[in-house]
């Protein structure tokens, strides 16, 4: 009896072990921003309502990966959804430029064709992510900005919006404290915005975070095609048409079928786009590293010229890695071997 009981739990294990080596037929990951994020940085509140919206962009994303849906589709569903979402600094919820304008980035890469599509600039697109698809594929460019962008966005039929409809009081105060330390005026607020709003986004950003929150998704699709999607509102009283590496293909945003990876990152966009981070990441792929050796080396050697941030990748075989030099950095996975799961500190394994 013992024996019997001794194989069958030898053939349940080992059935197990093959199920979990066996590659996924699709895998999905996300980021919504890396900085100074600690557990004493973050009420109880905002820590289950950051891990309560990322699994809405992982369900987001899972649900057209596994109706058979492509990787883009499903990058483009749950970073739609993260940018109507004011808890992350892209679209509704994006940061301020110091003259209090959502001047907003995005980008979007096929892995499998190596097209790509990217806006900057944006003030009246409701989604960028879909204007830097709509570029890649509805246009023979690969990037337009600034009001251009919009129009062309508007062209396409993307929906657009009072610039007011991207302001949160939250990023405001973010704003005027930066421009405070900065000694820089204040501008009035926008237009359409009423004098002061409740702060019904979960009140004060946690320490330092008033830079980050862009997001972010990768994605392998059951035919195999890996893509890449970023978008952002930048930085926070940022100047003079500033670009980040968002949109710059190769910098914040890359995917390769010949290489097998999906790349996107947040932070210090000046450093990403100075290292060309994404693209580094998945040659040091094709030259046979594990994306995750590859992506922490990538980011600890871009970052060693300054600043801070992190990275999400996707390679060929559905493995999602995680990398950052911050403390932490929201993010998650799932594919069609695993159910949805988040974390949000450095020190922190993805939990259901
Ligand atoms: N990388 C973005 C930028 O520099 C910001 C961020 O990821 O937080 O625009």
């Amino acid at each position: 009896m013992k024996s019997a009981i001794l194989a069958f739990c030898l053939a349940v294990g080992l059935a197990g072990a093959a199920t979990a080596q066996q590659a996924p037929a699709w895998s999905f990951a996300i980021h919504g921003g890396a900085g100074v994020i600690e557990r004493d940085s973050l009420t109880p509140e905002q820590d289950a309502a950051y891990r309560a919206a990322l699994h809405r962009a992982l369900e987001a994303g899972s649900a057209v990966l596994a109706a058979g849906g492509s990787s883009l589709d499903a990058i483009q569903a749950a970073i739609a959804l993260m940018e109507d979402d004011p808890l992350f600094n892209a679209g509704r919820g994006a940061v301020f430029t110091a003259a209090g304008r959502n001047e907003l980035d995005a980008a979007v890469m096929d892995g499998s064709d190596l097209n790509a599509g990217a806006v900057a600039g944006l003030t009246t697109t409701r989604h960028p992510i879909a204007a830097a698809r709509a570029v890649m594929e509805q246009s023979p460019h690969v990037m337009l900005i600034g009001e251009g962008a919009d129009t062309f966005a508007e062209s396409v039929g993307l929906e657009q919006v009072d610039p007011a409809f991207f302001f949160t009081e939250r990023r405001w105060r973010g704003l005027e404290s930066a421009l405070r330390n900065q000694n820089l005026p204040i501008p009035s607020r926008p237009a359409g915005v009423p004098g002061s709003m409740a702060d019904n986004t979960l009140t004060t950003p946690p320490l330092n975070e008033r830079k980050f929150g862009t997001v972010g998704a990768v994605a392998l699709d059951s035919q195999g095609r890996l893509a890449a999607g970023t978008s952002t509102g930048g930085m926070t009283a940022k100047r003079w048409g500033r670009v980040g590496d968002v949109p710059v293909i190769g910098a914040g945003t890359y995917a390769s079928n010949r290489d097998g990876c999906a790349v996107s990152a947040t932070g210090d966009g000046e450093y990403f786009i100075r290292a060309t981070v994404a693209r580094d990441i998945c040659a040091r792929i094709a030259a046979g590293s594990t994306s995750q050796t590859a992506a922490q080396a990538e980011v600890d050697d871009a970052l060693s010229l300054g600043g801070s941030g992190g990275v999400i990748v996707m390679d060929a075989e559905g493995q999602p890695s995680f990398a950052m030099t911050t403390s932490g950095m929201y993010r998650g996975a799932v594919s069609s071997n695993q159910p949805a799961r988040a974390a949000i500190y450095g020190d922190e394994e993805l939990r259901p």
